[in-house]
């Protein structure tokens, strides 16, 4: 039995005032809460939300990193920094770091790979545009995004891997995807994974993100192999965001 996960995606929302308040929300009504949570804070804000979440359920993500373990890489963080600052979680391969930084399949596989190196649990994004859904490629897309890591890592490697059905088309835009749409990529991925190893096809979390919000969530959450959501707009006000958590 796979455990639902919720997990927010603040994206670059935030300020200390605002963090301060968003993660004294959610914690308030963690109580009620069977979900595993997770947010994914912006790298500034990590330390102040490690602090916050000190003793509670609420678990802590951030939301890239780089390939490399230390050096002369100007801006850039690595897996240790994210983990020396409470973090168990990052989120890799999102779409907008494969639409605005050119970030390659393969690319997304070797931050896969750091992030595991580390002891960090990767939230691995994969998910079709508009264009290729309606040129029936969306099964494809997500093969090739799902294979450079198997390619690169070993099917076993999923065992500490959380995947995220993300479809552009419905990130940040208002259009959800449907339970039936939805279910029906989650299954190819985990028949996609079954190929290998049926073991860690039923173990591996496969969360939906694309304008899940209070509204849908349960709907979508209740499909046989949606195993909760990544959340962006929806993770910035607490009670929202715990309603999705409660729908799990
Ligand atoms: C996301 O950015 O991962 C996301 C799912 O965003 P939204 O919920 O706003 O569509």
């Amino acid at each position: 039995m796979r455990k639902t996960i919720v997990a927010g995606n603040w994206k670059m929302n935030a300020s200390k005032e605002s963090v301060n308040s968003l993660i004294k929300g959610i914690l308030s009504g963690m109580s009620d809460v069977s979900s595993d949570v997770i947010v994914c804070a912006p790298f500034p804000y990590l330390s102040q939300v490690e602090s916050l979440i000190i003793n509670s359920d609420l678990m802590l993500g951030a939301q890239n990193l780089n390939v490399n373990l230390k050096g002369a890489f100007t801006g850039e963080v690595s897996a240790d920094m994210i983990k020396d600052f409470g973090a168990q979680h990052v989120i890799v391969g999102h779409s907008e770091r494969r639409s605005l930084y050119g970030e390659t399949s393969t690319v997304v596989a070797e931050k896969t790979k750091a992030a595991i190196d580390a002891g960090l649990t990767p939230l691995l994004c994969v998910g079709e545009s508009l264009e290729e859904r309606e040129s029936g490629r969306t099964e494809a897309v997500v093969a090739e995004q799902l294979n450079a890591v198997i390619s690169l890592l070993g099917i076993d490697a999923f065992d500490g891997i959380i995947i995220a059905y993300e479809p552009v088309w419905a990130i940040g835009t208002g259009l959800t995807a449907s339970p039936e749409q939805a279910q029906s990529v989650h299954l190819f991925i985990r028949k996609l994974l079954a190929d290998s190893s049926e073991r860690v096809a039923q173990k591996t979390p496969i969360l939906y993100g694309g304008s899940m919000n209070a509204g849908n969530a349960a709907d979508l959450i209740s499909c046989a192999d949606i195993d909760g959501g990544l959340i962006g707009g929806a993770a910035l006000k607490a009670d929202d965001f715990l309603q999705i958590c409660k729908a799990g």
